[in-house]
């Protein structure tokens, strides 16, 4: 199998570390608001991508986390006048519902930031000790200046990684910073902040040291793959790397860096800043969960694309012709044509996760189950959509 991968900018064979098992790792949602298309389609892929390495019988280690301690939490439970923890709760529980609906396997491992304090704590107290970090006005910084790659991940220059530094909500004025890339581990709690007991003071964690000590806590010094949407590159990932590479002296920390394209609505990226949000749970109401899935997979996970409710009606029509075909058994055929579809469906998927291609597979498939009622064709058909993670009955 072939991935594309955001370090090398290429496609590589992909080899995982251990044979036959696959550590991975995708970064989870910040549970302060509802589930979106975008999320939606980020999920659908590793979750493919999940079933399809089940499939092909490695054991796979999938952790995906829930940022349930951030700034943007703190913002919007104090602007609803409710607490932080019900909050978080709330939409995890949202979220999950939405993406069971959709028909997304749960991971290995669904975790909390919050559950990883004594962990990234540990890693913070080893990067201060050997001089990675350093503590101010109750904070404590990672210098990126000790880590001479950084910025390997994102390819940006320095004055590239600054303004979407800035552009992602870190505080590149912040007095305290020697270097004004540098990004916060520790931080001070306000007064009325939830907060944790560190060597620093009670305070709470930075947002990137949460998925280091994650990865670490749930699956190892170094993994496989991991995965995001594309505005996770930086700085939230390429700073993963710094932290995680200096606190285990291992490098890389990720063989294969896989990212997600942004999902388009109205002439813009759909996000939540902009207001032009399509919600899973209302499209739920209307469409079958398959014609949701199948219009999602009908996009490349690395391509941008725009929602358009027109493509959604095709999806319908699309899942319509797979059930049918599905709930009608004919005689029994040749083998020779199932090799066939199973080859080019898995070649398909082995190219850089290339669903749109295995969808033209089903279509073929569905074409010469037109032309004759055979079993076998049927089963096949069966098989390949499972992989896909849609859901028939017959
Ligand atoms: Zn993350």
């Amino acid at each position: 199998m072939k991935l594309f991968n955001s370090l090398t900018q290429t496609k590589e064979y992909f080899e995982p570390l251990k044979r036959k098992q696959v550590l991975m790792y995708v970064c989870g949602i910040t549970p302060y608001d509802t589930t979106h298309l975008g999320h939606a389609f980020l999920y659908i892929h590793f979750d493919v991508l999940f079933r399809y390495l089940n499939f092909r019988a490695f054991k796979v280690n999938y952790t995906q986390n829930v940022t349930d301690i951030d700034d943007s939490i703190l913002e919007k439970a104090k602007e609803l006048k409710t607490d932080w923890q019900s909050l978080g709760d709330f939409w995890t529980k949202q979220f999950l519902e939405d993406l069971d609906k959709l028909n997304v396997l749960r991971p290995t491992h669904f975790v909390k930031a919050t559950d990883s304090i004594t962990k990234i704590v540990e890693i913070i107290k080893k990067l201060v000790k050997e001089d990675l970090a350093y503590i101010k006005g109750g904070n404590v910084y990672y210098e990126v200046s000790k880590f001479p790659n950084y910025g390997k991940l994102s390819h940006f220059n320095r004055n590239q990684m600054l303004l979407i530094a800035g552009e992602r909500g870190a505080n590149i004025k912040d007095p305290n910073k020697r270097n004004q890339l540098d990004f916060i581990l520790w931080q001070n709690s306000k007064i009325d902040e939830p907060s944790w007991d560190s060597p620093w003071g009670k305070g709470r964690p930075g947002w990137h040291i949460e998925c280091s000590a994650m990865i670490n806590q749930y699956l190892g010094d170094q993994i496989d793959i991991h995965g995001g949407g594309r505005d996770l590159i930086f700085p939230h990932h390429e700073s993963e790397i710094a932290q995680s590479e200096s606190f285990t002296k291992k490098s890389p920390l990720v063989k294969y860096w896989m990212h997600a394209s942004m999902l388009m609505y109205q002439g813009e990226k759909m996000s939540k800043s902009l207001g032009n949000l399509v919600m899973v749970s209302d499209l739920l109401k209307k469409y079958d969960p398959n014609a949701i899935r199948l219009n999602l997979l009908s996009h490349h996970y690395r391509m941008p694309w725009e929602f358009d409710i027109k493509e959604l009606e095709q999806a319908t029509k699309f899942v319509g012709r797979i059930q049918k075909a599905i709930s009608k058994l004919g005689p029994r055929g040749s083998t020779e044509k199932i090799n066939y579809f199973n080859t080019k469906f898995n070649m398909a998927i082995e190219d850089d996760l290339d669903i749109p291609e295995a969808l033209n597979v089903i279509k073929e498939l569905l074409d010469k189950i037109d032309q004759g009622q055979d079993e076998q064709l049927k089963l096949t058909l069966k098989l390949l959509v499972s992989i896909l993670g849609l859901k028939f009955i017959n």
